[in-house]
């Protein structure tokens, strides 16, 4: 199982060496549930989708954690602005509890419209206080804190390897945070471990600490939950390209100075979605989210499959005739997979050997840094190729599917149930009869595998095999 990626941390592609032999421990930072997730926050769920479909389907057994902001981020990801939460609520004239439940509800119901798998794991910041505590309190016993103005700060110079990910020096990264500078910090990229002095005094959300009532900052979250579940080293860390410089280095300087070593393997981030030369962003309020696009009459998945069409390192413009485009194109694949469902003969057969060459073809091109659009090409070549059957191309079509869950073959699955092909599944049942007679087990095994995933199962009886819709 080869499956090399860009990391940011070496600027270079790499092979994955999992920490544990065919696993992967993957981390994606989730949203900060204070508004919908925009179009381009979609854009870097659907990339991570991706990834660990696409490392499943080499072989790996996947871990995925993803957290949910709930607390603790202000509008600079520097601890300054106002508290995004606090904002969400003052909007709606909510609670910020009834905001956060109601955006990530709605957060993993766009997973849902969007066919993104839920991950492994899916932990809210607001049910991990104490973690974060005691993770705080190592960092607190090894002398990487500081108390000011009420407020524990981690102090990024005992940390010397701060700048790594991000590759700037101390003088640029300061020069990218943001404006207001809290006067309390002894470097400006110190960050906020635990907020009990806050500028927001109705802030409702607060805990017992050690250092008094209050609530945590934003980074030390993730630091925490993926200790927690995926243990003190993880293999695959993702996110937006905006949390290099500040989210993910402050994640690391904190979690390998608690931990005492390397945390993260493997660095991967996702470009951004722009639109009219502007990164989307809610704060201005103007920003599209699904709903808005099946209003104008896109289903979720045309967006799927156009995020789909382009690299995930590369900037993907949206438009919206570029989204007609990827709808128009993504009917035409459909329509042409529709034919293909419904010109199958009776006496096709499956060839294990062909299938594979077309597998290989695809895992090249998906463990090559995800190059999906590649393996869209691949796809291509398996709806022209003359030397594969139809039930062979649906068979690939189906299992290329896993990876770019767009429902390839939904049409030919309606039509399974409505009419079911009672001639085929006896052919199929008299080969595999024959495979089982000539001792050809992998051949017998297939067969039944193969109507499974047409909903269709076998049921061995002294009488003979027949079969029923599951
Ligand atoms: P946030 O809720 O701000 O933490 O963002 C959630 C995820 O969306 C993070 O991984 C961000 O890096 C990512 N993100 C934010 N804006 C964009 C964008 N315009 N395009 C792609 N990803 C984005
Ligand atoms: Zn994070």
């Amino acid at each position: 199982m080869k499956f090399s990626v860009y990391n940011t941390m070496s600027r270079k592609k790499e092979e994955i060496v999992p920490l544990k032999e065919g696993e992967i421990k993957l981390y994606t930072c989730g949203l900060t549930v204070y508004n919908y997730a925009h179009i381009g926050n979609l854009r870097t769920y659907i990339f991570e989708d991706a990834l660990k479909k696409s490392m499943e389907y080499v072989g790996f057994k996947v871990k995925h954690v993803m957290n949910i902001t709930d607390v603790g981020h202000l509008e600079s990801d520097s601890d300054t602005g106002e508290d995004k939460m606090s904002k969400g609520a003052m909007r709606e004239k909510k609670t910020v509890w009834e905001i956060a439940r109601f955006y990530e509800e709605a957060f993993l119901k766009d997973f849902q419209l969007l066919n993104i798998v839920r991950p492994t794991v899916v932990c809210r910041a607001t049910e991990h206080i104490q973690d974060m505590i005691k993770f705080i309190q190592i960092l607190e016993e090894k002398g990487y804190t500081y108390i000011a103005n009420g407020n524990v700060y981690f102090s990024i110079e005992k940390y010397p390897d701060y700048t790594k990910l991000a590759n700037l020096s101390i003088d640029e990264l300061e020069a990218g945070s943001r404006v207001e500078v809290d006067p309390f910090k002894k470097n400006p990229l110190d960050f906020v471990l635990w907020f009990t002095n806050s500028k927001f005094t109705n802030q409702i959300m607060q805990w017992e600490s050690p250092w008094g009532k209050g609530f945590p900052g934003w980074h030390i979250e993730c630091s925490a939950m993926s200790t927690k579940y995926l243990g003190e080293r993880i293999d695959i860390h993702c996110g937006g390209v905006d949390h290099i410089p500040v989210h993910h280095t402050n994640e690391i300087a904190q979690s390998e100075s608690a931990l005492g070593h390397k945390w993260v393997n493997y660095w991967m981030h996702g470009e951004f979605l722009v639109m009219n030369n502007e990164k989307m962003s809610k704060s201005t309020g103007d920003f599209l989210t699904v709903s808005r696009l099946v209003e104008q009459g896109y289903s979720p998945l045309d967006y799927r499959y156009f995020c789909l069409q382009s690299r995930y390192r590369k900037q993907l413009v949206f438009s919206f005739e570029s989204l007609t485009e990827a709808q128009k194109s993504l009917k035409k694949l459909k329509s042409r997979i529709k034919n293909i469902a419904e010109g199958h003969q009776i006496d096709e057969t499956l060839d294990k050997g062909k299938l594979q060459v077309y597998r290989d073809k695809f895992i090249a091109q998906i463990s090559d840094d995800l190059n999906i659009p590649n393996a869209f090409t691949v796809l291509s070549e398996v709806i022209k190729a003359k030397e594969l059957n139809n039930t062979e191309k649906l068979y690939l079509i189906k299992d290329f599917d896993k990876v770019f869950s767009l429902n390839l073959a939904e049409e030919e699955a309606l039509n399974e149930n409505s009419n079911i092909d009672e001639q085929h599944i006896e052919s199929l049942i008299l080969e595999r009869n024959k495979a089982r007679a000539e001792k050809n087990w992998a051949r017998a095994d297939e067969i039944r595998n193969m109507l499974l995933e047409s909903n269709i199962e076998l049921v061995d009886t002294k009488e003979g095999t027949t079969w029923k819709v599951k």
